[in-house]
């Protein structure tokens, strides 16, 4: 029997997010900043006869275990790309929050995607995949690569950024899940009849580049914000604590409900970790940095699957 895939992938935030008008396909154009942070989720894929799927970990419980899940379209949206059987057992352990505006379905699917390719030998390359990936989710195509990327037409094309070192956030993680699509919905509603101009990141790109963390500070831009506050009322408590506690910024991730505060150092990343969760304004705190890789096989101590 060939051995198990085990592949990492980790969890993104989006440091700029600016949505464009609705498309007749229903997607938005969008124009965004992705940053993939150090939060991980795992799957696991092992030889077997037929598709079956298993979820643990964070949110597992609220997860469906059929073509629901992006991990079961994903594995059988590689098999019918490659023309092989879609034969594996497939087990994910999560960290990311589900439906928290961190795509950690998208980064199972972009694992899933990896995991089977080594699996079934299909060796299919970076540029078939990525084209898989883009057909199951906007964020697919990003967590494959990860890293730090503007993504433009609904983010699945992708080029990469450049930064400077190591960026320190920590994710005040809220109760409960948002709905993307209700949050997209929300922002239709609040913008009514104007159309918006897609705004290019180029500031924030700049001082990425060169390391200027109160330009990247005061660069940081979220068009959901608005939905997302106009949704859970609660988070604008989380923004003002984080700000009142010393973070330099701070942002709701993409749909949210999850904000992300910029710090300067993983020492200051602890402290305010501590005094946001000691403040009650959040479920849990996560100390995060990026940029990091995207979905990878890993090697050595991988945690075991249940
Ligand atoms: P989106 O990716 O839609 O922008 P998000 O990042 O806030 O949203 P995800 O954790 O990716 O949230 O989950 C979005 C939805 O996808 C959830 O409602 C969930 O039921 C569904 N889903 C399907 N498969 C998975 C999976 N493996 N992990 C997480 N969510 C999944």
């Amino acid at each position: 029997m060939t051995r198990p895939v085990v592949v990492r992938v980790p969890a993104k935030i989006n440091l700029h997010l600016s949505v464009g008008a609705r498309r007749s396909d229903g997607f938005h154009d969008l124009m965004t900043v992705f940053l993939a942070v150090s939060l991980y989720d795992q799957v696991t894929a092992t030889t077997a006869t037929g598709l079956s799927l298993s979820v643990r970990g964070e949110g597992a419980a609220s997860l469906p275990l059929d073509e629901g899940n992006l991990v079961w379209r994903a594995a059988a949206a590689l098999a019918a790309h490659a023309g092989v059987p879609a034969d594996a057992r497939l087990e994910v352990v999560k960290a990311i929050p589900v439906a928290a505006g961190l795509a950690g379905g998208s980064a199972d699917a972009a694992a899933t995607l990896v995991a089977c390719d080594e699996l079934w030998g299909t060796a299919l390359g970076r540029a078939e995949l990525v084209a898989v990936a883009a057909r199951l989710g906007s964020d697919v195509a990003f967590l494959l690569g990860g890293g730090l990327a503007l993504g433009t037409g609904r983010g699945e094309l992708l080029t990469p950024v450049l930064a400077a070192g190591e960026w320190h956030w920590v994710l005040a993680v809220a109760d409960g899940q948002l709905s993307a699509a209700e949050v997209y919905a929300e922002l239709d509603r609040l913008r009514g009849t104007k159309r918006l101009q897609l705004q290019p990141p180029e500031k924030l790109i700049n001082a990425l580049r060169v390391r200027d963390s109160r330009a990247v500070a005061g660069a940081l831009a979220n068009d959901l914000q608005a939905a997302a506050l106009s949704l859970r009322p609660a988070l604008r408590a989380t923004l003002r604590e984080g700000d009142h506690l010393g973070a330099q910024a701070g942002i709701v991730s993409g749909s949210g409900p999850t904000c992300a505060f910029l710090v300067g150092t993983s020492r200051a990343a602890v402290a305010l970790a501590a005094a946001l969760a000691a403040a009650g304004v959040c479920r849990t705190v996560r100390i995060v940095h990026g940029p990091v890789a995207g979905a990878r096989r890993v090697v050595a101590n991988p945690v075991a699957p249940a």
